[in-house]
């Protein structure tokens, strides 16, 4: 397991503002995520210090650039599952590796893919979940499926086993994006993958069943969404962290609920825009900071006694 003192994920303005300042400040820091949506030949006009337009892309980059310069480390991993360890540090699961951060940033930007089952929402807390950590208990043996096409649906059904057998995959529709080697441990395991759409749920007092758009029922008490990549909701579930809808609560400091987890940008849902993102990172980083150094010393005197 490679071991940082600060995690950030996500590569956007907000994440690669953070990480400016805690590899500045001789911190450990890995960024993870892959390029964020507006790093594309988008036209950034209304962003402090450039009176010729910028595209999002040279932007993106400039902050990556920089952020190497002072000892980042940045790949582009996607983050699969994190949870808190006993020892108060974090552990985060990726499609390349297994990390252990003192600290973690979320920059993950917003995630906008819903599964688009029309009764969804009449079943969230009666089979439906975002959760796998947090709800896989109430599944023992019984059947269910993980609703998502990528590596993170691929793994929550690996997780799910822990509790029941009876795990399925449903793409929704979409088109595979599971890694070679995960197909090979959903095979392994027995779980197929479905590549038809949910259409809607039933069951009396929770779900029972799922119906599919070619009219095919299947049996299911548990419907764990988890499509495109992890967002920000799925880490907040995991970790425990307080939200408001989709967004995660923050103090001014950009500090959540839970000790050594900070959030950053779009996730935080106030000001959508870069100039917010970078501000916030630099609370964040500089909060995340003052987090490892009370953590050593704490760790140091017990050490002592
Ligand atoms: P994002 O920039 O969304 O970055 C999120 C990062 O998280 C990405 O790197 C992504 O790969 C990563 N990530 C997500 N999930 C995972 C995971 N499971 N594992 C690892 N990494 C993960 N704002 C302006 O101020 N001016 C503009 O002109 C402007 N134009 C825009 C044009 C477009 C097309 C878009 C989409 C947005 C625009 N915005 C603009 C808004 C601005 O881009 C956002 O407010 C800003 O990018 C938010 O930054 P962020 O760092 O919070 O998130």
């Amino acid at each position: 397991m490679e071991n940082v003192d600060i995690l950030i994920i996500g590569q956007g303005p907000a994440g690669l503002s953070s990480a400016i300042y805690t590899a500045r400040a001789g911190m450990r820091t890995l960024i993870l995520g892959c390029a964020p949506k507006v790093a594309g030949d988008y036209e950034i006009d209304n962003y402090f210090g450039f009176t010729e337009t910028i595209t999002g892309k040279e932007l993106i980059e400039r902050g990556k650039a920089q952020a190497a310069k002072f000892g980042a480390d940045i790949r582009c991993d996607r983050v699969l599952a994190i949870h808190n360890s006993e020892t108060g540090s974090f552990i985060a699961k990726t499609e390349d590796n297994k990390i252990e951060a003192a600290s973690v940033i979320l920059a993950t930007g917003v995630s906008h893919i819903r599964p688009g089952i029309s009764n969804l929402g009449d079943y969230e807390g009666k089979g439906v979940s975002y959760c796998v950590s947090c709800d896989g208990f109430f599944m023992r043996g019984k059947p269910v499926v993980v609703i998502g096409e990528g590596n993170f649906a691929a793994n929550q059904a690996l997780e799910l086993l822990q509790y029941t057998p009876e795990v399925k995959i449903c793409s929704q529709g979409k088109e595979l994006t599971i890694s070679d080697e995960f197909l090979y441990r959903l095979d392994e395991h027995n779980i197929p993958v479905l590549e038809g759409k949910i259409a809607t749920l039933a069951g009396d007092t929770g779900l029972e069943k799922l119906r599919f758009e070619s009219g095919e029922e299947i049996d299911a008490q548990g419907l764990f969404v988890a499509m495109g990549q992890a967002s920000s909701s799925d880490f907040a579930y995991s970790l425990g962290l307080l939200r408001n809808g989709q967004f995660i609560e923050t103090d001014r400091d950009q500090r959540t609920n839970v000790p050594g987890v900070f959030a950053a940008g779009d996730c935080v849902g106030r000001f959508m825009q870069i100039s917010v993102a970078v501000g916030e990172g630099a609370l964040a980083g500089r909060a995340a900071i003052s987090h490892v150094k009370e953590r050593r010393r704490t760790l140091l005197d017990k050490e002592a006694n």
